[in-house]
C-alpha cells in the first residue's frame, strides 16, 4: 500500500492497530450526525460506514452506525470482541483496502464529542499517596488515612449530567467560601480551583438490580477507559463536606478524554497492584487472581504547556475490578453508561502528584511554569492538558489521547 494511504501506518504508532480507541465525531460538513469513529493514525475511521461498506453482520453494522457507544457498550463482550477484530481486519488486510479507504477521516477535521452517554457516576479514592497527603494536609497531627481506607475503596456518586468531553471550557465555580478564621462563609469564585489526574472506566453490559459483580468477572462489564480530570473548588469542598462528603465543589464539571480505550487493548499493560498490607475481605481479595487487574498507565499532567506531574497508575492501591466489586457489593445495579473513575491518581514522589493541592501543599509550595509565572491553584484562562499512554502488545507503546480545558472567568 502506498505511504499516502491514511491505512499506512506503523504497528507501533501511539494510534496504531494495536490501540483503535473508539469515540464519537461529527463534521463540519454535518454537524448534527453523530457516527462512532476509531482513531488510526493521524485519521479517524467512520466505523458505521466501514461495517456498510465491508458487508459487516447486521448486529456488529448496527452497534458501529449507531450516534453514540451505548449499543455497542450494552451488547456485551462477545460483540466488543467481534467488534476489534473486525477493525482490525478491515485496517490491515488488503481485501478491505478498496472500501474501507474512503472512510477514512483526518482527525483534525473532525469534532469529537462524548462518546457514550453518562449512566451514574461515582468517583473512588484509591491511591494511598493521595489520601495519605490530602490527610496530613488537613489532619495534621493525625492518622493520615481514615481507618476504613484499606478494608474498601471509598468513593462518593457525582454529578453524570456535568461531565464534559475534553476541550470544554470550564467556568470558574461560585459557591460557599469559609476558611477556618473566617467568621462566616461568604459567596464567591472559588480561588482554590485544583484539578484531580484520574482514570475513569466505562461500564457496558448492565447487572439486575440484587446482583453483584465478582472480581473474576469485572471484564465482562468494564468496556474501556478514558482519562478524567477532576475539577475540584477546594474550598467550596472544604466547607461542605462534612459530613456528606463532596457537593458542589466537584459537580460543576468533569472532563473526560474523547477515545474510549478497549480494555483489550490494555492487556499487556496488566500489572499486579502494589502489596498491601491488610487483609481485604473475600470479595475484595484478588491475591489468587488469574490476571491481575493493576493498569501501568502512565499520565502526564500539563499546566499551559509545562509538564507539572507524571502520575502513575500502576501505583494504585485499589484496582478497577475491586472498585467495581465494592460497588455491587450492595445488590446495586449497573446500566450501560455508568462510569467510575479512579481518584486522584499521585505516586510516592512530589512530582508524581496528580493534584495541585498536593504539589503546592495547599499552596504553600508555588509550582513555577516554563513562562516564569507560579502557580498555587488555578487562574482564569491556564490550560491543563493531561496525557496518558501506556504498553500495548507486541512491545508497542498506545496512547490514551489527551483530556484538556481551559479555566473561563466566573459568571
Ligand atoms: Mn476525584
Amino acid at each position: 500500500m502506498s505511504a499516502s494511504s491514511p491505512l499506512a501506518v506503523p504497528h507501533d504508532a501511539p494510534f496504531g492497530v494495536r490501540n483503535l480507541p473508539y469515540g464519537v465525531f461529527s463534521t463540519a460538513d454535518e454537524p448534527e450526525l453523530r457516527r462512532i469513529g476509531v482513531a488510526y493514525g493521524d485519521h479517524v475511521l467512520d466505523a458505521g460506514a466501514a461495517a456498510r461498506a465491508t458487508g459487516a453482520p447486521a448486529d456488529l453494522a448496527a452497534a458501529l452506525g449507531a450516534p453514540s457507544l451505548n449499543p455497542l457498550l450494552a451488547a456485551g463482550r462477545p460483540l466488543w470482541t467481534r467488534a476489534r477484530a473486525a477493525l482490525t481486519a478491515w485496517l490491515t488486510e488488503d481485501r478491505h483496502r478498496a472500501a474501507v479507504e474512503p472512510c477514512l477521516l483526518p482527525r483534525a477535521d473532525v469534532r469529537l464529542h462524548l462518546p457514550f452517554e453518562v449512566a451514574d457516576y461515582v468517583d473512588f479514592y484509591a491511591s494511598e499517596h493521595h489520601a495519605g497527603n490530602v490527610g496530613r494536609i488537613f489532619r495534621p497531627g493525625s492518622e493520615p488515612l481514615p481507618p476504613n481506607w484499606k478494608h474498601l475503596p471509598i468513593g462518593y456518586h457525582g454529578r453524570a449530567g456535568t461531565i464534559v468531553v475534553s476541550g470544554t471550557p470550564v467556568v470558574r465555580p461560585c459557591g460557599q467560601r469559609k476558611a477556618p478564621a473566617d467568621p462566616a462563609p461568604t459567596y464567591g469564585p472559588s480561588r482554590r480551583l485544583d484539578i484531580e489526574a484520574e482514570l475513569g472506566f466505562v461500564v457496558g453490559t448492565p447487572t439486575p438490580l440484587g446482583s453483584r459483580v465478582a472480581l473474576a468477572d469485572a471484564d465482562d462489564h468494564v468496556f474501556g477507559v478514558c482519562l478524567v480530570n477532576d475539577w475540584s473548588a477546594r474550598d467550596l469542598q472544604a466547607w461542605e463536606y462534612v459530613p456528606l462528603g463532596p457537593f458542589l465543589g466537584k459537580s460543576f464539571a468533569t472532563s473526560v478524554s474523547p477515545w474510549v480505550v478497549p480494555l483489550d487493548a490494555l492487556a499487556a499493560a496488566r500489572t499486579a497492584p502494589p502489596a498491601r498490607d491488610t487483609e481485604p475481605l473475600p470479595y475484595l481479595d484478588d491475591r489468587a487472581a488469574p490476571t491481575p487487574y493493576g493498569l501501568d498507565v502512565a499520565l502526564d499532567v500539563r499546566i499551559n504547556g509545562t509538564v507539572i506531574s507524571r502520575p502513575p497508575f500502576a501505583a494504585m492501591y485499589w484496582t478497577y475490578a475491586q472498585m467495581l466489586a465494592h460497588l455491587t457489593v450492595n445488590g446495586a445495579s449497573l446500566r450501560t453508561g455508568d462510569f467510575y473513575a479512579s481518584g486522584t491518581i499521585s505516586g510516592p514522589e512530589r512530582d508524581t502528584r496528580g493534584a495541585l493541592i498536593e504539589l503546592t501543599w495547599n499552596g504553600e509550595e508555588p509550582l513555577e511554569l516554563a513562562d516564569g509565572t507560579r502557580r498555587t491553584y488555578l487562574e482564569d484562562g491556564d490550560e491543563v492538558v493531561i496525557s496518558a499512554t501506556a504498553p500495548g502488545a507486541d512491545g508497542t507503546r498506545i496512547a490514551l489521547g489527551e483530556v484538556a480545558g481551559r479555566i473561563a472567568p466566573a459568571v
